[in-house]
């Protein structure tokens, strides 16, 4: 049976519900009042009917001070006025409404709602507003970093690129763009590495991410070699690290690259002189061992035919002989000395070239005379030599270092003959000589491997040839033939054919000078040398050097005075009135060549003062000329170029 409520039973209920409604009520109203949003109701005429604590609080007021009043006893006039200008529109088109606004330095986000009864009809306005500065504030700081992040992208030199799991571009900075040859990053985007480099470079990048992609493991300074759009290759260091979600799973990769081309050409240039240094520490070691070697030989020449002198019965044949060895030995002792000077001076490039009109052919005649000698002294009857000239040239000269002229040449016969057993060899002037002057030394002897070709003209280097015995020398003769080519504006090349021989050129400018071209010299007799009546001062402090001087000019017919050191020099010039000429020594004891020299041309400027200088340097003998010598010979004096030097000057 159905059981019917009481009347009781009803009111209890009724009251039960007035409860729940007044506790719900409640429960409502100080959920409003206390969330930390300023809330309010206005009625159609502007006035708040509610207003929650937090409001209140907003304006340091109580709830009831509020309730009544409306928005222009609230606010600032103009505040006031733009709160209701908002409530009008919400009312007007009995729509919600939410907004922003910056007041006093924070931000709030407002939200109004129209209050309609049930058929439609604006009740009122309702309106909260949330204090959103902090929000406000992050947000802007992130865009701030998010901006200063472009920034230092794009200034960056580095290239920086992300990625997709597909490898495609998904932002690069501008260094990128530039690397990959866009003009703006934009461009880059979804597409892939197959589009900027070649097939392999783009496959191995591929390769690479799809492992990090795989994995996780990051790529670190991974060098690479890449090549720009004109095909110049260039490298980098690159960098590759995955980057995660919040879940941890990969979705894609950031790069960096560094463009570290000029790190490697260096390493590269190091690593070049490295090696070098290091050759040319074995060398050096190799050259002191061969140095040993090259000195002790002419010195056992020198002591040992000297004391075989000693013998009082020996012939006179004998005696030639021996006087002759030990004349080759001095002269070898000589020449070493004066290539390790003349090394040394190139290497501190002090060594200067003196330029002057030199007979091309003279120079030539000469060396050819010269070296038949040896050829013969030597006994080198199986090598055919010859001096070839280009037909109808008698003589030119040309404006070069005729000193250096020759010994370039001297050395580069001097190897002729040295690696020569026997065959052919042939020097002389190709006939073209146009802008430059070709000279050349061909021999058929050992040849040069093809690989050593360069290496020949390196200090100390040497091409050891086990088939060829009695290898002699230093290393250093086509070093310097090189750096004194160089010096006289030319070059020195070889062409060479190992196992059959050599042919060395040397090309100089062609500077004619002012004699000009193809000068005919008529051919010279030996001369002999008369200077009766002349009167020579000879200063030199060394026994030896004086018996030799003295026999050298014996023939002569000059009048002879000898001073042993510069003091007696001065005094014995201004004592005697009629000095032709003075043959000063430089190194003596007390005052020496070059005081002396400059005392005397204080006071006479018409003497003759030639030099002998005991090195064959060139600043020496430039010294010589500015201490106010005329000329300069060097020691060890050759007799014929003494003479003639001191003819130059007696007969003009
Ligand atoms: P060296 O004093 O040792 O001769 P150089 O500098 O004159 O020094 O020559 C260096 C090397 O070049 C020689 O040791 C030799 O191996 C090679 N060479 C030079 N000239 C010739 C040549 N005409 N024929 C063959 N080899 C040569």
């Amino acid at each position: 049976m159905e059981k019917t409520t009481s009347y009781e039973e009803l009111i209890e209920k009724i009251k039960q519900l007035e409860s729940d409604v007044s506790k719900y009520k409640s429960i409502g109203e100080n959920l409003v009042d206390k969330i930390p949003y300023a809330s309010w109701i206005k009625d159609t005429e502007g006035k708040f009917i509610y207003v929650n604590e937090y409001f209140a609080s907003q304006l340091n007021l109580q709830t009831k001070d509020i309730i009544g009043k409306d928005s222009y006893s609230l606010f600032p006039p103009e505040e006031a006025m733009s709160r209701e200008d908002e409530d009008k529109i919400v009312l007007s088109q009995k729509k919600s409404k939410s907004y922003e606004i910056l007041n006093n330095g924070k931000w709030y986000e407002i939200y109004k709602a129209p209050l309609l009864n049930s058929k439609g009809e604006v009740l009122g306005i309702f309106g909260m507003t949330k204090d959103i500065t902090s929000e406000k504030n992050k947000v802007y700081s992130l865009s701030r970093e998010g901006e200063f992040l472009r920034a230092l992208m794009d200034n960056i030199p580095d290239t920086i690129y992300f990625k997709d799991k597909q490898s495609r571009f998904t932002l690069i900075n501008k260094a990128k763009a530039r690397e990959i040859g866009l003009v703006s990053p934009d461009e880059a985007i979804g597409k892939t590495d197959f589009d900027f480099f070649d097939k392999e470079q783009a496959e191995q990048a591929f390769q690479d991410e799809q492992k990090i992609f795989a994995t996780g493991i990051p790529l670190i300074n991974k060098v690479e070699k890449l090549k720009h759009q004109d095909g110049e290759p260039y490298w980098v260091s690159a960098t590759k690290i995955a980057i995660k979600d919040e879940l941890n799973r990969i979705t894609g990769l950031v790069g960096i690259s560094r463009n570290i081309t000029y790190n490697i050409q260096v390493n590269k240039k190091l690593r070049e002189a490295k090696e070098k240094a290091e050759e040319s520490d074995k060398l050096k070691t190799a050259f002191l061992a061969n140095m040993s070697h090259e000195i002790r030989t002419p010195m056992n020449g020198i002591i040992g035919f000297s004391n075989l002198l000693k013998d009082p019965d020996i012939s006179t044949e004998d005696r030639d002989e021996y006087i002759s060895q030990i004349n080759s030995c001095s002269n070898t002792l000589l020449n070493l000395i004066d290539d390790i000077i003349d090394i040394s001076k190139i290497e501190a490039g002090q060594l200067r070239i003196m330029e002057s009109e030199t007979p091309v052919i003279h120079i030539l005649k000469d060396l050819y005379s010269s070296f038949s000698k040896i050829k013969e002294q030597e006994n080198k009857f199986d090598i055919d030599f010859n001096l070839k000239l280009p037909e109808n040239i008698e003589e030119f000269t040309l404006i070069t270092d005729p000193n250096r002229l020759k010994q370039i040449l001297t050395n580069l016969l001097g190897n002729a003959f040295k690696f020569t057993g026997k065959g052919k060899i042939e020097f002389g002037l190709m006939p073209d000589i146009t802008k430059t002057v070709v000279f050349y030394v061909k021999d058929t002897g050992i040849g040069i491997p093809e690989d050593k070709k360069d290496v020949i003209f390196d200090r100390f280097a040497q091409v050891f040839d086990p088939g060829f015995k009695g290898q002699k020398g230093t290393g250093l003769g086509l070093a310097i033939c090189s750096n004194l080519a160089k010096l006289l504006g030319g070059s020195i090349r070889v062409e060479s054919q190992y196992g059959k021989g050599s042919a060395f050129f040397l090309e100089l400018p062609y500077n004619p000078g002012s004699k000009g071209k193809m000068v005919t010299v008529k051919n010279k007799l030996k001369p002999s040398f008369s200077w009766e009546g002349k009167q020579l001062l000879i200063v030199e402090d060394e026994r030896i050097n004086q018996i030799y001087l003295r026999e050298i000019l014996k023939k002569t017919g000059a009048s002879i005075s000898w001073a042993s050191n510069g003091k007696e020099a001065i005094e014995m010039h201004s004592s005697m009135q009629d000095i032709d000429m003075i043959l000063m020594d430089l190194k003596m004891p007390e005052i020496d060549g070059y005081q002396a020299t400059r005392r005397i041309r204080e006071k006479d400027s018409s003497v003759i003062i030639i030099a002998q200088t005991a090195y064959a340097m060139q600043d020496e003998r430039e010294k010589c000329i500015q201490h106010g010598c005329n000329d300069y010979v060097s020691k060890p004096i050759q007799k014929d170029q003494l003479l003639e030097l001191m003819n130059k000057y007696l007969t003009t």
